[in-house]
């Protein structure tokens, strides 16, 4: 039974195959392998730390318990105990969606190496959620065990219509079904699979007619379809996804991009996890549907974004209030930024990519993903960051109620979304279109991929992103002509991002260099890629050179948070200062023009580079209250290491003259 249902699962992914989709196809990260270096370890980390610690998290923070009440209700109701319901066990409403999360991350990690222990403990999860799904499909652990009266105030008597405002109901779901469709891939069983098309059964029925405006209040939902649509080739799916999508924006809230139709949107606005779940949502249906009209709200968003309301780690989402986008250049130091927002910006960036093969959307990927979503977890993998601000004082509880990293949270809906993002980043380092194969991160790894009609072995060697030196040996099974498109970033071209938000002091563009087989390339850059096209063979080798010197960064003037301010970048890498390398204390530091920057390889925090600076200045008051200046060497890390040596304050931006100091000395 096992295999033949194995077998229809990747029949409909087959039959799938020559449906629209997006033009550019990732590699699957099923067919990439870190070998060792950088995200070899990080991914090492979080499947040996996080993966375990997340689903033990499940079970002692007693979200799973949840299931377990529920189910025990139907049951006893059902043996006559009419009156009897549970209390949940957890938090919040949305908890169930924590669970999902996590088995979607384990089984991308099952996908990768089989684990038969692993396997049988998600099957227990897996048994455990089915039994809390009510006989016509509805999953939803706080209704089904305190089914007489609502069990929180966010939820109401009756199913779904609270949806829009609190309940969580179709946010959970949306978990729930890409939860599934990846447990299917990385098992080829259909036991989470089937809980999911039993559900979305329910939702054909009650909004499959369209007579039901049911904008989901928390976005996702319309991703997780649109898996369920790739796998079954059942069209509903994809219909529900676009209904979903259309019935938003009739007198609803901007904190939920329901304020005007979702065609009609031009900039990010609301909660910023919601607001980038729903943008790559309309990119998956733009993508799957050929429908064409998403794509001005998509371009004019995302160029507003990037424009105007970007960290410069990559972290959005800016405001503590409402966990939101702010206005157009209000971007504060001392911001929010959920780990949850940069996960679903990496989304949305990627599926942006995939609709045009334009590398501006990975260079945005690539500095969100080095800084303001890597910042969200330890090097231990298991403490964690909810918000990335990019400054802190080295005592305040800004952390959902902590100071400094947390091991877990009441909202957990961050760790878990790291989590599977890390385990499945190998899907993001390659993809192809007819005869080009995009090489988009820089990584240590081996990977197989078909393109051209044959099937092609590619290894990249390289100590990125410390260094910008890389070995690409290309070993196709037969000789094949295709084009290799390698990725120039942005930061090499001298252009931190694709817009004015942020400029180097000094913009010059490094030299970069490609060779083949030690031959120079003379390549124009084509949408951010030099292009290859050559009939490779084994031993075919290209050689990669990104220089990676230091970088001063300043603000676009319009930003009130960084005048006078300056930062550093290195390659991908943006650095902070850390009191633990600064006497205690970053706040009072200054950064002069003329300071002199040297970076040093170190073996400190997993081995990094750290950037040592001579010539900063450290300003105090002396008795008469006057400003003092004294010379200092400083040192910079990388941003996505900070706070993993215990709390100390922390600044990203410096000030570049003593004037200028955002915080009194005296103080
Ligand atoms: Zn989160």
């Amino acid at each position: 039974m096992k295999n033949l249902l194995f077998l229809a699962f990747f029949v409909a992914v087959t039959l799938r195959a020559e449906a629209a989709d997006y033009p550019v196809k990732p590699v699957p990260f099923t067919n990439v392998r870190f070998t060792r270096g950088f995200w070899q370890q990080r991914q090492a980390t979080n499947s040996v730390v996080t993966v375990p610690f997340a689903l033990q998290q499940c079970e002692t923070s007693l979200r799973l318990n949840n299931f377990d009440l529920a189910a025990e209700t139907m049951r006893r109701r059902a043996a006559g105990e009419t009156n009897f319901q549970n209390q949940p066990a957890s938090h919040y409403p949305f908890d169930d969606s924590d669970v999902y999360k996590a088995i979607e991350g384990a089984s991308f990690d099952l996908s990768i190496c089989p684990d038969p222990a692993l396997q049988q403990k998600l099957d227990g999860f897996i048994t455990r959620i089915a039994a809390a799904q009510e006989p016509d499909g509805y999953l939803y652990t706080w209704r089904t065990m305190h089914p007489d009266s609502p069990a929180h105030p966010w939820i109401n008597q009756q199913r779904w219509l609270n949806d829009p405002q609190s309940s969580h109901e179709l946010y959970s779901l949306g978990h729930l079904y890409e939860a599934g469709v990846a447990h299917a891939a990385a098992t080829g069983e259909t036991n989470l699979l089937n809980t999911c098309f039993k559900s979305a059964e329910l939702i054909w029925h009650d909004f499959g007619d369209g007579k039901t405006r049911m904008p989901p209040g928390h976005e996702v939902i319309e991703m997780g379809l649109c898996k369920l649509y790739r796998v079954t080739g059942d069209p509903r799916y994809l219909d529900l996804a676009k209904l979903f999508l259309e019935s938003r924006g009739y007198g609803g809230s901007e904190y939920s991009q329901n304020h005007i139709p979702v065609v009609d949107q031009r900039e990010a606005v609301g909660h910023a996890v919601r607001a980038n779940y729903l943008y790559s949502g309309m990119a998956d249906v733009t993508a799957l549907s050929g429908d064409p009209r998403y794509l001005p709200a998509l371009n004019a968003i995302w160029s507003n974004v990037v424009g105007c309301k970007l960290h410069l780690t990559g972290g959005c989402g800016a405001l503590a209030k409402g966990e939101a986008y702010g206005a157009n250049y209000e971007l504060p130091n001392n911001c929010y930024n959920e780990t949850c927002a940069a996960v679903a910006f990496l989304f949305w960036n990627e599926r942006m990519f995939l609709l045009t093969g334009d590398a501006k959307y990975m260079d945005v990927f690539e500095r969100t993903l080095y800084n303001g979503f890597l910042s969200g977890v330890s090097l231990s993998g298991d403490r964690f960051f909810y918000p990335n601000t990019l400054e802190y004082d080295g005592k305040a509880k800004n952390n959902a109620g902590y100071a400094g990293r947390a091991p877990w949270f009441g909202c957990a809906c961050c760790p878990p979304n790291l989590m599977r993002m890390l385990a499945s980043l190998g899907g993001y380092v390659y993809a192809a279109q007819v005869t080009n194969l995009f090489v988009n991160l820089y990584a240590t790894s081996e990977a197989w991929v078909d393109i051209a009609g044959q099937h092609v072995k590619l290894s990249q060697a390289t100590d990125y992103p410390w260094d910008g030196g890389i070995k690409i040996s290309v070993t196709p099974k037969q000789p094949a002509t295709f084009t290799l498109c390698l990725r120039i970033p942005g930061w090499v071209r001298g252009e931190p991002l694709p817009s004015d938000l942020y400029r180097y002091a000094d913009a010059t563009p490094t030299k970069w260099l490609v060779r083949v087989n030690g031959k120079k390339v003379q390549a124009d850059l084509i949408n951010g890629y030099v292009q290859i096209n050559r009939e490779w063979k084994t031993g075919d080798t290209v050689t990669l050179s990104l220089p990676m010197p230091v970088r001063r960064v300043l603000g676009n003037e319009k930003i009130a948070a960084t005048r006078g301010l300056v930062a550093l970048e290195r390659g991908p890498v943006v650095y902070c200062f850390e009191g633990v390398d600064n006497d205690k204390s970053a706040a009072d530091l200054v950064l002069p023009d003329n300071a002199k920057i040297e970076a040093h390889t170190e073996e400190i925090l997993n081995g990094i580079v750290t950037l040592d600076i001579k010539g900063a200045q450290r300003v105090g008051r002396n008795a008469d209250g006057a400003l003092t200046k004294k010379n200092v060497m400083a040192r910079a890390i990388p941003y996505q290491v900070w706070d993993n040596r215990g709390l100390s304050p922390m600044r990203v931006w410096l000030a570049r003259d003593a004037s200028r100091i955002s915080t009194d000395p005296a103080k």
